[in-house]
């Protein structure tokens, strides 16, 4: 990766983390420290938050500082809740501490508190520069040469509660412990027939109890942001019942942790508990999760989070900073902050983003819950909508004669596929509408194997693996077949869940119109494959899962790769010719290389990369070597001839290992991510399909996540932007993060002292 300014004046840059700890803060911290370094400058890492940087406990930072700890959780420089930086005389004493150490650009990571006080810092940082240069506690060319302060923000927080970003460091994780948890708490709940109250984290801010909710069919949610009314112990109790009479075994109940009533007192579990036991006797079992949620591994997102939002936030505080070459250098700088929108970071004025954090905290002090939930934004609401179809359990039998919906799965199978048919069918039975499953593949459809989907039969689905209908890796073939499949069963829309497939097979329904009436129906694609490479969506169902599962074994291979004399270790991801599976393992994993279709590598690049490899194992300077192949990355150079060109160089000092992570990458329970979002694009579906109109009057589309929001892509538009013969989109968002994988592992030859 080229460095983009020029070298000049070598500059201090700080890094800390303050407030909880939050998982992803490592990868952010690493992103930071290796970043500054290849641009030439020096780094220093403040010690437990804003009280290293009152009393000096700053240790400048070395590329091997950051070494293997990207999989760790929690903050490996410390964090802190320091009540000495909210006064003016401590933020001064940080100060001078800076302007001694020349640390004149600093970038914090933390919630909205650490935010605001990196912004106050900011807003007097050249009145204290005066005054410390008044009382002769700094010299003038000190004071000249710091008279700017580069700030940048970067949220790190398990609440998410930031409004511009759509996810901050270390939210994932929390979720996807949450669920883990409450999925075991599931089974010996079924077993007792009993009802589980969980407590979840969020002091002011919903989202984690309500994702979570929707991620494991909750059947009752709690969140600060909407206090039931006084009759809430009714309603919950009347919802308990009517799902039991549709013969579920046990209860979930999610209770974020600052709800209150309307009335603005506290509602516990204790309380929640004796409400259902005294109206419905029933058994209650109250689970706080407490600092769980702050525990373990980061997942996939929260690695690739803290990366990119780390890397961005050097260049963002470089590129207002004099003597790097850059057009606005010199200018006086407003702080920004990395924000998340969809697939893209972002910078928003950290002022801006604190003030607007603040705004929806102060609505809902003042009890206007209905603002505090539009500031939120549109997924917040969006949620509390699939939330209430997918929960409460239908009232009316569905007529015979109503309209017929299908859904079938396409290609292999994947997390997502099941939560995506999950609310597909509940909305569509909410609309009195009845939903086939299409099993098997188009064969299925050809044989009449269909299974009529209901509203208590696919109970479940959100948290299954796999696929509950069977996928097939199959085109529509023998039209005829198919048409009399759609008739004899009358069907009115049609959902096709999977990858490259099944956008080519809605692509074919398309274009045989003319021929078959019977295919002029609504068809909605929903992107389900771990080789993300369907077209008109920047990611897929199933993708987070499997990274989830391969972040998993390979930080096992790294581990053990560290205490054996295996240092070279060659992994094998599922991907088809996408290279996005390897290329987000690497990066997620800190592995050294990833080999991919789209970035050409010869063998005599291999043999360079084999020689330098083994210099720096040498050296003492790498611990291990992981390079990560994409199965279909070169016909010449497989796994084994990378083998063979690093056991020629190695010559048996190190061994070189092969690991082909094979079908446990498709992973097993979905994660958080892929549950809800599968929800989300199943309920777009749906409205898609029910109202074509929605659509723009293109009735055959893929539901694309593009930025934050599903969009209906026409599939006909999309044919001249796929490679068939290859299966993959011609544009491919994430190639622009391959080159991090070598930027954030290999170090520069010269390091600034
Ligand atoms: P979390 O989301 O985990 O609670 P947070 O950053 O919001 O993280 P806080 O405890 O609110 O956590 O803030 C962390 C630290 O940031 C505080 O201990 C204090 O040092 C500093 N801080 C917070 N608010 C302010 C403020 N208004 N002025 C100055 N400093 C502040």
């Amino acid at each position: 990766m080229e460095h983009k300014f020029q070298k000049g004046k070598n500059h201090g840059i700080g890094v800390l983390t303050s407030g909880g700890d939050s998982q992803g803060m490592n990868a952010a911290v690493r992103a930071v420290v290796r970043e500054t370094l290849r641009q030439g400058h020096r780094c220093y890492l403040v010690r437990e938050g804003y009280t290293g940087l009152i009393t000096g406990n700053i240790d400048q930072a070395t590329w091997e500082h950051v070494a293997n700890v990207t999989h760790l959780g929690g903050s490996m420089i410390g964090t802190s809740r320091c009540d000495e930086f909210r006064t003016t005389d401590g933020r001064k004493k940080a100060a001078k501490i800076m302007f001694d150490r020349r640390i004149f650009h600093l970038i914090v990571i933390g919630g909205d508190g650490s935010l605001m006080g990196a912004q106050k810092l900011k807003e007097e940082w050249g009145r204290f520069g005066e005054e410390l240069f008044a009382e002769g506690k700094i010299t003038e060319e000190v004071a000249n040469e710091g008279r700017e302060l580069h700030l940048a923000g970067i949220v790190g927080s398990i609440d998410n509660d930031c409004i511009e970003s759509d996810k901050s460091i270390g939210s994932d994780t929390a979720l996807h412990r949450i669920c883990e948890a409450i999925d075991g708490l599931v089974m010996t709940a079924q077993s007792h027939q009993r009802v589980f109250v969980v407590e979840v984290m969020g002091r002011h801010c919903g989202y984690l109890a309500l994702t979570a909710a929707i991620a494991v069919e909750a059947d009752y949610v709690f969140y600060p942001e909407i206090p039931p009314d006084d009759k809430w112990p009714e309603q919950l109790c009347h919802q308990l019942e009517s799902v039991r009479k549709y013969g579920k075994r046990q209860n979930v109940i999610i209770l974020g942790e600052g709800v209150t009533n309307s009335k603005g007192m506290k509602i516990g579990g204790k309380q929640v508990k004796e409400e259902i036991e005294t109206r419905l006797g029933l058994e209650v079992r109250i689970a706080t999760l407490g600092h769980l949620q702050r525990g373990g591994a980061p997942t996939f997102l929260d690695r690739l989070l803290g990366l990119r939002m780390g890397h961005e936030a050097v260049l963002e505080v470089l590129k207002t900073t004099e003597d790097v070459g850059s057009p606005i250098a010199g200018q006086k700088t407003v702080a920004q902050v990395m924000c998340l929108r969809g697939h893209n970071i972002e910078r928003n004025e950290l002022s801006r983003v604190i003030r607007q954090t603040e705004t929806a905290n102060e609505e809902m002090q003042q009890r206007n819950y209905d603002l505090a939930c539009r500031l939120r934004g549109f997924g917040f609401l969006d949620k509390r909508t699939y939330l209430n179809f997918v929960s409460v359990p239908l009232s009316f039998t569905i007529p015979e004669d109503m309209k017929t919906f299908a859904v079938i799965h396409i290609g292999s199978p994947c997390a997502g596929m099941n939560a995506a048919t999950f609310s597909f069918t509940r909305m569509a039975n909410h609309s009195g509408i009845k939903v086939l499953g299409i099993k098997n593949g188009w064969d299925g459809l050809k044989n009449g194997d269909v299974k009529l989907l209901t509203w208590e039969n696919v109970q479940g689905w959100a948290q299954a693996g796999g696929s509950m209908l069977g996928a097939k890796r199959q085109l529509p073939s023998e039209l005829d077949k198919i048409a009399e499949g759609l008739n004899t069963h009358k069907i009115d829309g049609l959902v096709i869940i999977g990858g490259f497939m099944a956008f080519q097979s809605a692509l074919v329904f398309q274009k045989n119109r003319s021929d078959y009436s019977c295919l002029s129906i609504p068809i909605v694609v929903i992107p389900a494959t771990i080789s993300n490479n369907c077209p008109g969506t920047c990611m897929s169902l199933g993708v987070d899962t499997a990274l989830n599962e391969i972040c998993r074994q390979v930080d096992n291979i790294s581990q053990n790769a560290m205490g054996s004399k295996n240092k070279v270790m060659i992994i094998e991801t599922m991907g088809s010719r996408s290279g996005f599976l390897a290329t987000m393992t690497a990066l997620s994993t800190g592995s050294q290389f990833a080999l991919i279709r789209q970035v050409e590598t010869n063998e005599d690049d291999l043999y360079k990369l084999a020689v330098e490899t083994k210099q720096r194992l040498d050296s003492g300077n790498l611990e291990k070597f992981l390079l990560i192949r994409s199965e279909g990355a070169s016909e010449e150079i497989s796994a084994i001839t990378v083998k063979r060109v690093f056991d020629q160089v190695m010559k048996n000092k190190y061994g070189v290992r092969i690991t082909n992570l094979g079908y446990s990458q498709l992973g097993g329970h979905p994660s958080c991510f892929d549950r809800q979002m599968g929800i989300r694009m199943g309920v777009r579906a749906f409205e898609g399909i029910v109202k074509p109109d929605k659509m723009g009057k293109r009735d055959c589309c893929v539901i694309g996540l593009r930025g934050s929001s599903l969009r209906y892509v026409p599939v006909q538009g999309l044919e001249n932007k796929v490679c068939f013969e290859h299966g993959i989109p011609l544009h491919m968002w994430w190639l622009k993060l391959h080159p991090l994988v070598e930027a954030m592992t290999k170090k520069p030859e010269r390091i600034s002292t």
